[in-house]
């Protein structure tokens, strides 16, 4: 028995070793991404429930490294938040995407809201709002044009301190949105002292919303809430006509899932947007 202990904590101890040795290999991959500009923005439309015009899209980011391909967020942000590395990169996403904006301003492309996503530590740090404005007099993008998507966990972890950085945000003349909502803890009380523009239902409530009526509950208490506290309504994730439909009766004002379009590369994203223009 002592001998199969031992072996055991053998096997665990490389296990982890090896958990440890590929955590500090993506973190010096992460970095070198960064000098080598491997990160790219892909945008994912959103549309007007009422008359399904095309409203704005949202940035989201993808690493494209030259040996393993197209790395997904959900594998490098969390190690970004943690290692700080978040910082430059959030700050990288937020000059491409005022940029690309700008861009398709001098091509004669519709002006739309652009989102892009900020991260915990992001919201934490005392530079961020003279980033934002860096970043908007660098492109001379319009300050409303610009939105802010914010976890509802990443404020609701300390709430006191998040009202001061959204109003301090807010008054750059930005919109800012409460992301994956539904899916935190929310205390209602602070809700109504953020100063949001958009509520973004989260994929969760959307994806089994026609057969779950907890589902639907849930979507028809946030709009209702949202509506109250004067915010707009996006869903997200909407993936069927079935969503669609449903969502709307119960009163979203704006839809963005696979249904509608995936998130696209930028030339992509041009093409969606001088459609929009010709209808
Ligand atoms: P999120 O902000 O909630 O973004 C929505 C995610 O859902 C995106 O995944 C999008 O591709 C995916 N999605 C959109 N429509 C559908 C649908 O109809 N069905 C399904 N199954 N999925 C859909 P993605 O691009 O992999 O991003 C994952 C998460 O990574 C984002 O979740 C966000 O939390 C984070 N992220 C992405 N880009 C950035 C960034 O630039 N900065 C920060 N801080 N986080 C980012
Ligand atoms: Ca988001
Ligand atoms: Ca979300
Ligand atoms: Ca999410």
């Amino acid at each position: 028995a002592k001998a199969l202990g031992r072996a055991n904590f053998q096997f665990y101890a490389e296990e982890l070793n090896r958990a440890a040795l590929e955590r500090i290999e993506l973190e010096r991959k992460l970095r070198k991404a960064l000098e080598q500009d491997q990160f790219e923005l892909w945008y994912q439309p959103q549309f007007s429930a009422a008359d399904g015009t095309l409203t704005g899209v949202e940035a989201l980011i993808r690493w494209r490294h030259p040996v393993d391909g197209l790395i997904s967020p959900a594998r490098f942000i969390p190690l970004a938040e943690e290692t700080g590395l978040i910082v430059e990169l959030g700050n990288w996403v937020l000059h491409t995407a005022c940029q690309q904006t700008r861009q398709w301003r001098e091509q004669g492309l519709p002006a739309i809201r652009m989102s892009i996503n900020l991260s915990t530590r992001q919201l934490r740090s005392a530079q961020l709002g003279d980033k934002v404005a860096a970043a908007l007099a660098a492109s001379g993008l319009p300050a409303r044009l610009l939105e802010l998507e914010i976890t509802e966990s990443a404020v609701m972890e300390r709430p006191q301190e998040a009202v001061g950085v959204l109003i301090g945000l807010k008054a750059l003349g930005v919109s800012i949105a409460i992301d994956d909502f539904g899916t935190g803890y929310s205390s209602l009380s602070y809700l109504k002292l953020f100063p949001l523009d958009h509520l973004k239902i989260d994929r969760s409530f959307v994806s089994d919303i026609e057969h779950d009526p907890n589902d639907a509950a849930i979507v028809t208490a946030a709009v209702s809430l949202a509506h109250n506290l004067g915010l707009s309504v996006i869903a997200e994730g909407v993936e069927t006509a079935v969503q669609l439909t449903r969502l709307r009766e119960l009163g979203c004002d704006e839809m963005q899932g696979y249904y509608f379009s995936p998130p696209v590369p930028a030339a992509d994203a041009a093409e969606l947007l001088r459609l929009s223009a010709r209808c």
